[in-house]
């Protein structure tokens, strides 16, 4: 997991702020822990509608405790070839800041594997802190900094009831970082 390199000029402060903000606002309660239940229980039946309807009221709830206009999300069985969200590949989902629309697929596109739950979870809420960065945040742009990843974690582990991990970000050429996953999740 790459962070995107900063703009030279134009955004560079906001993508400056991105970068610093590394937590988010929870909702003290377990709302979104339960209507995870109903998306993993959905995704266990691979009942495409069902793991719609759940994802929807997931980004409901979450887009009303964060003050955004909800965005709409569609479920797709498995990946289009090519996806291409704002310069990067990203393996399972995308969001379209002009319609804010997120789209999540059940599966891989060249095998056709079920995506793992706490991945398809994981992109869920990657997609929605896109979503927020325009919506909530007012940026410009929605960039891949170590915020942005370290609020989309915050997120997921809120979400799934988990203790939230220290990320372990190394620095490599051209400004950018990436998680030493070794350190991250030791032993797993
Ligand atoms: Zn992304």
């Amino acid at each position: 997991m790459f962070t995107d390199a900063a703009p030279r000029k134009a955004n560079r402060a906001q993508f400056l702020n991105s970068d610093r903000l590394k937590t988010l606002d929870l909702p003290r309660n377990a709302r979104l822990a339960s209507i995870t239940e109903l998306i993993e229980r959905a995704m266990n039946s691979e009942r495409g509608p069902d793991v719609r309807r759940a994802c929807a009221e997931f980004l409901d709830a979450a887009s009303s405790f964060y003050g955004v206009p909800v965005c709409g999300i569609r479920v797709l069985a498995a990946r289009p070839l090519r996806v291409r969200e704002r310069g990067t590949f990203e393996l399972f989902g995308d969001y379209d800041p002009g319609t804010s629309m997120i789209r999540v697929w059940m599966r891989t596109a060249v095998r056709k594997k079920i995506t793992s739950f706490g991945t398809f979870l994981s992109t869920l809420c990657h997609e929605f802190c896109h979503h927020l960065d325009f919506k909530k945040f007012g940026f410009a742009n929605s960039w891949h900094t170590r915020g942005f990843y370290e609020r989309a974690g915050v997120l997921y582990h809120h979400a799934r009831g988990t203790p939230v991990k220290k990320l372990f970000w190394v620095p490599v050429a051209g400004g950018r970082w990436w998680i030493d996953w070794q350190r991250t999740n030791p032993g797993g």
